[in-house]
Order: structure tokens, then sequence, then C-alpha cells
């Protein structure tokens, strides 16, 4: 595989606290254009693998690459900018804005517009196009003069994957999409998660095997930090080794 073919490599990637190695020499490869699964038991170091790589921690040791540009000792918003965008937790989604607005507020957060801004017509007007597109794009149509608090909890989160893809990501991280979420949703979430992957690469941290089974072109299984398996998941569930660390025999 060459360096282009890898949009997100990590090496050595290391993360102690105290002591104690939460994420020990983790080397990990994320194939553009794929949907790449990062997996494990609780403590497995699927959280610190995520928060090293989107920065919000520095790593003990290791280097991170994004898009061919070393990223190790930046800062997340740096990383933001290049393309590299966690949703769910960064992308904030005002309860008492309509969708359309929510939107509006991302794609003028794109841009480093101030708030204040925001509120003219003349801005609201240049990025309505732009904002019913996203919307569109993430099955909301007919729910853009929704407020957000009056969605439901799949579409809800349909909405934070709006305002995530206004910022025109490269690369989308996900963190548990499907957490918390009831049957109905979690189908209907992860035929938009198939639809925005597209062309994309996406990397998530997901409990639910089936969604994983269904979703990722590749999947990494961490254990006690590091590295247990990695393959597509025909190859990996039938890892002696990753069914002992899920089962604990
Ligand atoms: P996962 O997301 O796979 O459940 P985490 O990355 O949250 O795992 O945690 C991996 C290990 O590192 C756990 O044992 C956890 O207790 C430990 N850990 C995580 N964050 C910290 C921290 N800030 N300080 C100390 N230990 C931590």
């Amino acid at each position: 595989m060459s360096g282009q073919d890898i949009i997100l490599q990590a090496k050595g990637m290391t993360k102690q606290f105290a002591g104690f190695f939460a994420v020990k020499n983790v080397d990990l490869n994320v194939r553009r254009g794929s949907i790449h699964a990062l997996i494990g038991p609780n403590g497995a170091g699927k959280t610190t693998c995520f928060n090293l790589l989107t920065k919000f921690l520095q790593p003990t040791a290791g280097s991170i690459i994004f898009d061919g540009a070393d990223i190790t000792t930046m800062q997340s918003s740096d990383i933001a900018r290049m393309g590299m965008v966690r949703s769910f937790q960064i992308s904030a989604v005002f309860p008492k804005l309509t969708v359309l607005e929510n939107v509006r507020v991302a794609l003028q957060r794109r841009r480093g517009d101030s708030f204040d801004f925001w509120r003219s017509q003349t801005v609201l007007n240049r990025f309505d196009e732009e904002a019913r597109h996203r919307i569109d794009e993430v099955g909301l149509s007919g729910f853009a003069e929704v407020t957000a608090d009056e969605l439901s909890y799949g579409r809800k989160r349909a909405l934070e994957i709006a305002t995530t893809l206004a910022l025109e990501p490269k690369m989308l991280l996900l963190d548990e999409p499907m957490a918390g979420m009831a049957q109905q949703d979690v189908e209907r979430i992860s035929a938009l998660i198939k639809r925005i992957s597209a062309n994309r690469t996406t990397l998530m941290v997901e409990h639910n095997l089936s969604v994983v089974a269904d979703l990722s072109d590749t999947i990494t299984v961490l254990a006690r930090g590091q590295v247990l398996a990695e393959g597509d998941y025909a190859t990996v569930s039938s890892d002696e080794r990753v069914i002992e660390a899920y089962i604990g025999v």
C-alpha cells in the first residue's frame, strides 16, 4: 500500500497515565475512502486512541500522520481545519434553534465568522442553499423548520452529522454513533453513515458488532491498550485471541 492510500497513520502511539499504559505502541493505518472501526472490550484504549488521534490528548510516544502531514504535536483545532473532524463531541447542536439554523451556524463556524455576524439576514440567505443540501444529505428535509429539541434521538444524531458535514471533513471520526439508539434508528443511522462515507474516510468506535460487521472495511481490535488483531470482520471475528478478549476466558 502506498503512503497516498493511507490518510491516517499512527506509529508506535503510546499514552501513559501515571505509569499505566492506556495505549501502548499502537500502529494504525486507515485507508483513504474506507470505513475503519476500532473495537475492543471496555478499557481496551479505544477512547484514548480517539483522543490521541484528534489531539484531545498528546501522546507519550509515537507519531501520527494525517493526509501527509505530521500532526503529532498539533492542537485539535488545527486538525479540524485540516479536515479531520470528530463528530458527536465537538459538533454543537443548539436545542432551541431549528435544524436549518443549526446547520447555518455550523457553516458559519467553518468560515470563522463571529456569532453576531450570523444573525444578519444576508448571511442567513447566503448559507440557505448549502444548509438545505446538508439537511437533504442526512435525510432531514422535512424537518428544516423543527427545533432540535423536538427531534427524536436518531434524528438529532442525523442533525449532528449534518453540522459535522458542514465543516467539509475529509475524514470523520464517529464516537459510538449508535450509543443509546433504538433498533429502528440504528438502521437509519447505519444507512446514513454508509451514504456519507462514500466519498470520505470514516473511523469509528462502535460497540454494536452487527453494525461494525455491516459497515466496516477494516477493523482494528484493541485489548489492554494494544492491537490484538486487524482485518475484515470475518478475519477478526474468527481470531482466537479476539474471542478470548471478548468473552474473557
Ligand atoms: P475504552 O474506550 O476502550 O473503554 P479507554 O481509552 O477509556 O478505554 O481507557 C483505557 C484505560 O486507560 C482504562 O483502564 C482507563 O481506566 C485508563 N484511562 C483512561 N483515561 C485515563 C486518565 N485520564 N487517567 C488515568 N487512566 C485513564
